[in-house]
């Protein structure tokens, strides 16, 4: 065998053996990379568990691991309260769409939530009536007290922090991209639950709102809760609430509405 041939295959044993003694493919990963901060996990870790196979929806459909609070055909994964008493909603349902009913509550899921993504579709009557905060009032009650204001709020002044796409007297959104009355328009929630430890405060909630696909709030610190005419605070509520929303007695449209917890999508903070 000529020498130069026993020197390659020499060299390809040799290569070969180092991938199976040492990290099989290292394609899939390391284990011999440094450790993030935290210490759990290394740079490329071959060992990190890699995330599940979801199939995302098309256009505003909901991805294969939502669960669908609305789907356009009944509010069985709602209830609300008249009086204190829980009672099945009599919102309106017809054509793919639920509408306020004024006699009723608001309407509440079912399921509680903590950490959540939520799309929710909207639109405000398509009749003007009213005027500032009595036309097409509603709102998306996050944990049943933190409201992101669901308003028609084309063309109709009102105050800025209860516009819509604000966080209801804190937050206004920085620019205003509402549509036409009658025409649907979207939000893109993330929430991030405030935690409590007994009656102490240990981190706030956050909201991150895009309204109709714009940036309207980044992962924005909430003061509290979102009363009238007052400042908010933080009251101790449970880690999961129901999700509500509101009845403001005007009739406010909504459509298409799910929601994911996170499940491992929480910010995460890099220990220093
Ligand atoms: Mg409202």
């Amino acid at each position: 065998m000529p020498f130069r041939f026993l020197m390659v295959s020499a060299m390809l044993a040799g290569a070969a053996l180092a991938q199976t003694a040492e990290h099989k493919d290292r394609t899939l990963g390391y284990d011999d990379t440094p450790y993030l901060p935290g210490g759990k996990w290394r740079v490329h870790d071959v060992s990190r568990p890699r995330p599940a196979m979801v199939t995302p929806g098309t256009g505003t459909a909901a991805p294969s691991d939502a669960i669908i609070l609305f789907d356009g055909t009944n509010l069985s994964k709602w209830v609300t309260y008249v009086k204190g008493k829980e009672l099945e909603p009599k919102w309106i349902v017809r054509d793919g769409y639920m509408e306020v009913v004024d006699e009723q509550g608001g309407l509440n899921t079912r399921e509680k939530f903590g950490d959540i993504q939520l799309h929710v579709e909207w639109a405000a009557p398509k009749k003007i009536e009213y005027k500032s905060q009595d036309r097409g009032n509603s709102g998306i009650m996050l944990m049943g007290r933190y409201e992101v204001q669901v308003l028609d709020s084309y063309d109709n002044p009102t105050y800025a922090d209860g516009q819509a796409a604000s966080i209801y007297g804190q937050f206004p959104p920085p620019v205003n991209v509402s549509r036409k009355p009658g025409e649907w328009q979207t939000y893109d929630i993330v929430f991030e639950a405030p935690k409590f430890e007994g009656s102490t405060l240990k981190a706030p909630a956050y909201v991150t709102l895009f309204h109709n696909g714009v940036l309207m709030h980044n992962r924005q610190e909430l003061l509290g809760d979102t009363p009238h005419a007052k400042l908010g605070t933080y009251e101790p509520h449970g880690a999961e609430e129901s999700l509500q929303l509101q009845n403001h007695h005007t009739s406010v449209r909504y459509r298409n509405i799910w929601v994911r917890k996170l499940n491992g999508a929480e910010h995460v903070e890099i220990p220093r």
